[in-house]
């Protein structure tokens, strides 16, 4: 039995975290799902949107789902993703971005980003003086070797075929110069038998929209990888679609890529398919792969079989669009 934390957190988050464990039971009866708070929701009822109890449960479980939170606009407050991201040293981003629905006027995708996680403009060191603001953007050598190291393993264990190193060292020479020649040394001792790329960020967000088939992994910075996958999951259908991992050597925690939407909050209206997905990528991670595939299948013939989620102009919000992902698996017609 696995033990998996749950965080729904704010807005949009616990409507698609009902969606994605309600999956995951459907698939297995070996995980216990056990509830912490976090987020907005967290600081109404004991006082922090990052309590310590929650930290000490993403450290007992096997692994994690999280919802999305509600970013406070306080100054001073850390942001309790960011806290867990460092606390827990979930190094690695992962988002895989695929085309779950053939829409009109898009090309096909199939990308997976690879997203340092530690560093970069995220550590939120920002000073003002009397002028202005100055943010530190910190490249270490050591979170840059692992993040391409991780980018390597990942590409050789799934088979895929290139890495494409994305920067902006053209600009920023030291920082960025020096991830890139990282990489370069790397691809050329541990990742030979794979293609090696580079792309500027600017025309890489370019060719996400137009010509996504030119890529297949993407390792890259925190920030550009951030906004990269965004782009990413436009091209896929939005953001209801795009799910991410985040991975360390001994934690993880796995999540949407979208925020809490506050917007269409409570309103059902919510595409779950990124937080479905984001609950088969915990199970890979936990070596369950044929139930993650169940899972991938049964969302693609629910899809396939004309039942679209609002976002991309259907009539299913999250509860009845989860429903035929579980009949389909109950039914092992998926
Ligand atoms: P936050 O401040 O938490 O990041 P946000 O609204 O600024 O929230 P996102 O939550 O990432 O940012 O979403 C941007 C917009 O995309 C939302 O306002 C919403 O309309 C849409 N959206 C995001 N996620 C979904 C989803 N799962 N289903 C449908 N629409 C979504």
């Amino acid at each position: 039995m696995k033990h998996i934390c749950v965080l729904p957190g704010d807005g949009i988050g616990p409507e698609v975290v009902e969606s994605a464990v309600a999956v995951l039971k459907a698939v297995t009866d070996d995980l216990q799902f056990e509830y912490a708070e976090i987020g907005q929701s967290a600081l109404k009822k004991v006082g922090s949107t990052m309590p310590d109890e929650t930290l000490e449960l993403l450290r007992k479980c096997d692994s994690s789902l999280f919802g999305a939170i509600t970013s406070s606009e306080s100054l001073g407050e850390a942001s309790p993703v960011l806290r867990f991201r460092k606390e827990l040293d979930l190094f690695a981003n992962l988002r895989p971005v695929k085309n779950y629905v053939n829409l009109a006027g898009r090309p096909s995708i199939d990308v997976v980003i690879v997203r340092e996680n530690t560093e970069g403009l995220y550590t939120q060191n920002e000073q003002y003086d009397d002028k202005g603001v100055t943010t530190l953007r910190r490249v270490t050598r050591a979170a840059s070797e692992r993040i391409v190291r991780f980018a390597i393993d990942y590409s050789l264990k799934n088979a895929r075929k290139s890495i494409c190193c994305v920067h902006k060292s053209n600009v920023l020479r030291a920082s960025d110069g020096l991830f890139v020649s990282i990489f370069r040394e790397l691809m050329a001792s541990e990742g030979r038998v794979l293609e090696a790329r580079e792309q500027l960020v600017d025309s890489a967000a370019m060719k996400l929209v137009n010509s996504p088939h030119e890529f297949d992994v993407i390792v890259t910075l925190n920030l550009y990888g951030d906004i990269l996958s965004d782009v990413a999951a436009g091209t896929a259908g939005g953001l209801g679609f795009a799910p991410s991992g985040n991975i360390g050597r001994v934690y993880s925690v796995f999540e949407p890529a979208h925020g809490s939407a506050p917007d269409i909050a409570g309103e059902g209206a919510a595409n779950p398919t990124a937080t479905i997905l984001a609950g088969a990528m915990m199970l890979d991670h936990l070596k369950m792969r044929n139930e993650a595939v169940s899972i991938r299948q049964a969302v693609k013939s629910t899809y396939d079989s004309g039942h679209l989620t609002t976002d991309i102009g259907g009539r299913h919000g999250s509860r009845s669009f989860t429903d035929h992902v579980i009949g389909r698996l109950k039914r092992g017609d998926s």
